[in-house]
């Protein structure tokens, strides 16, 4: 935990590096949409045009939320179901999954906490950890998703999958900005969920076998005391 702790410092300057391209993307993004919303007028396949406006939505989303978390903003404390925040992400993957052959299983414990957490920052988390699970099976499988009461101060979310697994040496390397074993991959994603989770009071664990799978948990405090609460 404390190697984690350490290489999310690394952020500060990989965060900067990151808003600076984040920034420069946003500017031609939207003038991208603004002339795409134009041509659909003129288009006769609104369809394709509706898919490029909402991917392009995407994208600004994907890039604002980037600005946010590299302007180092303390995360926002909506009161949120972890219920209905993972099945919105999972309702993302529907698609995607269905085309990779990937069977996403949720399971949730009765009577869930509520979470005070930000729910775009928390979103992030899961989409990344989700990706990687079906980026990890190629061929396919089951992604299983659980939430469970962990004690009275904490909630549990597990994502298992049966991917390739992570190597013992390649896993010390986890959450090191830009270690990335994929041709296409960033290697930012778990070093920002870390981040996110770290600032929520919460822990992200990586458990993993080679060719059987790998197990992500990440656990989260119940409630977040505010600072009218403990002064009181
Ligand atoms: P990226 O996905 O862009 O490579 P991440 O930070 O999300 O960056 O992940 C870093 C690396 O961790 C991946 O390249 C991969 O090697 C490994 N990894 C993460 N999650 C999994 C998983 N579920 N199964 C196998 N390997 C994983
Ligand atoms: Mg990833």
């Amino acid at each position: 935990v404390e190697e984690l702790m350490r290489k999310s410092e690394k952020l500060s300057v990989v965060g900067q590096l990151a808003a600076g391209v984040a920034h420069e993307i946003r500017n031609p993004l939207t003038s991208i949409k603004g002339f795409v919303q134009l041509l659909r007028q003129e288009v006769n396949h609104s369809f394709y045009m509706d898919i490029i406006i909402s991917e392009i939505n995407r994208l600004e989303s994907i890039v604002g939320e980037f600005l946010t978390l590299a302007k180092n903003q303390p995360p926002k404390r909506e009161r949120l179901d972890l219920r209905i925040l993972l099945q919105q992400v999972v309702s993302l993957f529907d698609t995607k999954s269905l085309y990779k052959n990937v069977e996403i299983i949720q399971e949730y414990d009765e009577g869930l906490p509520f979470i005070y957490c930000d729910g775009n920052q928390m979103k992030q988390v899961f989409m990344n950890i989700i990706k990687n699970a079906i980026e990890a099976m190629p061929n396919g499988g089951i992604i299983e998703i659980q939430i469970s009461c962990h004690n009275f101060h904490s909630v549990r979310l597990t994502f298992i999958d049966q991917g390739v697994g992570i190597s013992a040496e390649r896993i010390k390397h986890i959450g090191e900005p830009y270690f990335s074993t994929k041709e296409k991959g960033t290697g930012l994603g778990l070093m920002i969920s870390h981040k996110i989770v770290q600032e929520h009071g919460g822990t992200i664990h990586i458990e993993s076998q080679v060719n059987k799978g790998t197990k992500v948990e990440v656990m989260l405090p119940i409630k977040q005391p505010s600072p009218v609460e403990n002064s009181i």
